[in-house]
């Protein structure tokens, strides 16, 4: 019977490890909930990193087979794949470029050789179950090489490929040595997905100034082969965020967060440490909003959290220290005794303390320098059943192409940044409901069931047209 292989870089689970025994979690990520469906039914399989590194032969054996009955199949890297190929080409290469960082990007040999030979090694993993009637529908920038490797092995299989970070400007792709290659390791696919229009543009853009290709419209002519590229906005489990605002435990820790913080109003901020999600001008910008309008101190609260995230790649740690000395000195100039304009986290929350901010936060502050998507904007608009609070998102965020009635700011621009945040905490109840309403319902109708739906539908479509073209 034909199958789905779905191959990420990452697995959805947690493994933890007690006294040499490892107990396999589910995570519950956005990802995993949208393919769920897929991944788990028949002989569906979804493959990839367990996400630590396990060296022991018979302990991977072992847990391969715990994960075989989740329909897991687990690809493990070594210490220094783990080093050269995720931390050093994908998160220090590609992710910096990708994001319009490129003053952070390194280019080197060995972490472009560990990215080639960690490709393959999926492909060969993949190989080993693959059927030339599957589908295999691969995600994101660890893995561009691998729809061309695996054309090269099966060149009629269904392959699809979507990547969840933004595609940026050949200005900016141009400068990575090995653009050539990774077009073509993307063109192997048949379907290929982007976020917004934008980064399907520049993709299209890249591969007709770096390959010798014909492309027209949204279709590339490669090695004889029609690839098809196009916009699919990822959604989220709006039911799951909407639903959760009932949830008593959720209803307990609002009722925490009114015992605690009164009259304050809330601004609400959470990322992952990452240099592209604009948290230390979000932070700027808070410090002279507080500078400037005096008669918010002691009335308004920035609760944000950072997610820790990478903190082995030098630049993210060094982030941590500036984010550490700037909420500290923030607290220190304005606090007074009963009140701290900064709440800080530095460590990830249970999606039930999510849902209870999201539900109780006045505004939800978005700013990223850039992001594919950004699904925190989605889930505060999911998490607001009342249709009110306000969302001031940044126009570099994917996000902020469907979310078009949120506050939208230039994350650069700090005047900006205060002037909407005033506006925020000033907007009538009408004007919340206003902008709120109409994106609650593109939450709600596009999300993340609708989004998998979408794109496997696409990739049969593609198919068939393919087979008429023969
Ligand atoms: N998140 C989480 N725990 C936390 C904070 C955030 O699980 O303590 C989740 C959040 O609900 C969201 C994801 O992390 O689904 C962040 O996704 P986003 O697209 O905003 O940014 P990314 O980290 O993927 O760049």
């Amino acid at each position: 019977m034909r199958k789905t292989i779905i191959v990420s870089n990452r697995l959805p689970v947690k493994i933890t490890e007690n006294d040499g025994e490892f107990t396999l979690q589910p995570s519950e990520g956005g990802l995993a909930t949208g393919l769920g469906a897929i991944y788990r039914e028949g002989n569906n399989i979804w493959i990839g990193w367990p996400g630590q590194e396990i060296t022991d032969p018979a302990t991977q054996e072992k847990i391969a087979k715990q994960f075989k009955q989740l329909n897991l199949m687990p690809v493990y890297l070594t210490q220094d794949e783990i080093n050269n190929f995720y931390e050093g080409f994908s998160n220090e290469t590609l992710w910096p470029v990708f994001h319009y960082m490129s003053v952070y990007a390194r280019y080197e040999q060995t972490y472009w050789d560990a990215y080639y030979q960690v490709n393959q090694k999926f492909r060969d993993i993949i190989l080993k179950v693959a059927e030339p009637d599957d589908i295999i529908w691969v995600h994101d920038y660890q893995l561009l090489l691998l729809p061309g490797m695996l054309r090269a092995a099966l060149p009629e299989i269904s392959i699809g490929f979507f990547q969840h970070i933004p595609f940026p400007s050949y200005e900016l792709f141009r400068l990575i040595p090995w653009r050539a290659e990774i077009l073509e390791g993307m063109l192997g696919s048949d379907l290929m997905g982007f976020h917004t229009f934008d980064d399907t543009r520049h993709f299209l853009n890249a591969v007709s100034r770096v390959l010798p290709v014909n492309t027209t419209a949204n279709v590339v002519s490669y090695n004889d082969r029609a690839v098809v590229v196009e916009t699919f906005p990822m959604g989220i489990d709006y039911g799951k965020f909407s639903s959760l605002g009932n949830d008593p435990e959720v209803l307990e820790q609002v009722q925490s967060l009114k015992e605690n913080f009164k009259e304050d109003r809330l601004i609400l901020s959470i990322d992952r440490l990452d240099y592209s999600k604009g948290i230390r001008q979000r932070l700027q910008a808070f410090e002279l909003l507080l500078q400037l309008h005096p008669e918010y101190i002691g009335k308004i609260v920035l609760y944000m959290i950072v997610v820790p995230s990478r903190d082995t790649v030098p630049q993210y740690k060094e982030l941590r220290d500036e984010i550490d000395k700037q909420v500290g000195n923030i607290n220190a100039r304005f606090r007074t005794l009963s009140w701290h304009p900064i709440q800080y986290f530095y460590r990830s929350f249970p999606v039930s303390t999510l849902s209870a901010l999201y539900n109780f936060s006045d505004i939800c502050l978005v700013t990223p320098m850039r992001d594919g998507m950004n699904l925190v904007s989605k889930e505060y608009v999911a998490s607001r059943n009342n249709n009110d609070g306000v969302l001031i998102l940044s126009e570099m965020a994917g996000a902020s192409k469907e979310l078009s009635d949120a506050l939208i700011v230039n994350p650069n621009n700090l005047g900006a940044i205060i002037r909407a945040i005033v506006d925020a905490l000033n907007m009538p109840l009408p004007e919340q409901q206003r902008r709120m309403k109409p994106m609650r319902q593109v939450v709600s109708k596009f999300n993340v069931h609708h989004w998998v739906k979408l794109f496997m539908t696409r990739l049969k479509e593609v198919n068939e047209m393919q087979q008429n073209m023969l």
